[in-house]
């Protein structure tokens, strides 16, 4: 029976091989993504732009939370501001017209909303990105039988685009009937055109970030961004590329780290959510910039402008919790930095010193942490025993150092 004893070790050592070589990509997204130097907060609100009046007041408002922090390298604290172009012509679409019409944001009617845009980036405290000339594919709403929907397109202005069904929601893909179809790559191309003309138009300089309306989109897509001088996407991690039958979305299997690059554009990944009005509030939102700090990796928020532009009650709550976000991070973290989406993309293309740690045994530590908040494959790791010598090994570092960020 003693020759049991010698495979014993092998067949162990063949579990945890088969363990990595089943998760090896998952294994490589984290060992590959930069690690940060110090805490960093990055706040995306998408949707802002055309559309509501009543988003002028609420960008001033969280314009002036913001302007009263700075943090301690002195940077006033940023919202990233995901913005859209055009709404629907209600008036012009009219009757039982077929042909399609928009207000863009440079027309008198939003007058207020773009200057209070322009406002805040003049101030520094907003940062300006392309979600989309509208958050919509024209041609599929026209199409669409759904009476509400038609009714919908030939509303005066506000035409709040979150009253659509989801799955309409999306620009990248043709959801007129489901499962949705890929749109020709002429058809992206030209309104990928028209969309960068607008954007340069309306803000004055060509977009360097986008964020991906319902974060559905295709590499085609993408193509056309880099081939007008989009640099970086906004990802959930993962691109959704297709609504299926009951309208969800699904992805085509590609998974991005921070700092990952294909076809001209380098990917930027969200971390989790601040939300208010869905209870993601500024204690939540804390929770995960803790995480991603012992992780070493930016904490990018989602946030939707209907936390600011709801009711009386919904707004002076959002506000409340901005403010005790901001307060929150540089109470709790005072190396914390507000950096903005294109400021991060930089750090992450540039692999600036400054920003990132290098070296295996400054990283470790980071990438150990990442490896933890796996899931199953941390179970795995655990139950196998293969991550029993490191664990040990880590708890005696962390008796013998302090907090890496104080
Ligand atoms: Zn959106």
């Amino acid at each position: 029976m003693s020759w049991i004893w010698l495979y014993l070790p092998m067949l162990w050592l063949a579990m945890v091989a088969a363990i990595v070589l089943w998760y090896r990509r998952d294994i490589g997204r984290l060992w590959r993504e930069p690690v940060l130097k110090r805490p960093v907060l990055v706040l995306e609100s998408d949707d802002w732009g055309a559309g509501p009046p009543v988003q002028a007041a609420a960008l001033d408002n969280i314009a002036a939370v913001l302007g009263r922090y700075r943090d301690s390298a002195g940077r006033r604290p940023v919202v990233s501001l995901a913005v859209v172009l055009a709404v629907p012509d209600g008036r012009a679409i009219g009757g039982d017209a077929t042909s399609y019409r928009k207000v863009c944001l440079d027309e008198p009617p939003l007058a207020p909303v773009l200057d209070a845009l322009k406002r805040g980036e003049a101030e520094g405290t907003f940062s300006l990105q392309l979600h989309g000339l509208e958050h919509f594919w024209p041609e599929t709403l026209m199409a669409s039988v759904d009476p509400q929907v038609q009714a919908w397109l030939r509303e005066p202005l506000p035409a709040s685009t979150e009253r659509l069904p989801t799955h309409l929601q999306s620009r990248w893909t043709d959801a007129s009937s489901l499962p949705s179809v890929p749109l020709t790559d002429e058809a992206v191309h030209r309104a990928v055109k028209e969309e960068i003309e607008v954007y340069v138009r309306t803000i004055g300089r060509a977009p360097i970030v986008v964020v991906p309306p319902t974060f559905v989109w295709t590499p085609a897509v993408e193509r056309a961004w880099a081939a007008h001088g989009v640099e970086c996407v906004i990802t959930p991690g993962c691109r959704y590329t297709v609504r299926v039958a009951d309208g969800t979305s699904v992805t085509d299997g590609a998974q991005f780290a921070n700092g990952d690059s294909a076809g001209g554009v380098t990917y930027l990944v969200r971390y989790d959510y601040f939300e208010p009005a869905r209870g993601r509030d500024a204690n939540y939102a804390l929770r995960a910039l803790r995480r991603a700090t012992a992780e070493g990796r930016p904490c990018v928020l989602e946030n939707h402008r209907v936390n600011f532009c709801g009711d009386a009650a919904v707004r002076a709550d959002s506000l409340h919790e901005l403010e005790k976000l901001v307060a929150g991070t540089l109470r709790l973290m005072p190396t914390a930095r507000f950096l903005s989406s294109a400021d991060l993309y930089r750090v992450m293309t540039t692999r600036d010193r400054q920003w990132l740690r290098e070296g295996f045994g400054e990283r470790f530590p980071f990438l150990w942490q990442r490896l933890r908040n796996t899931g199953r494959l941390w179970k795995l790791l655990k139950l196998s025993g293969a991550a029993i010598p490191v664990e040990l090994l880590m708890a005696l570092k962390s008796h013998a150092t302090t907090h890496p960020y104080d």
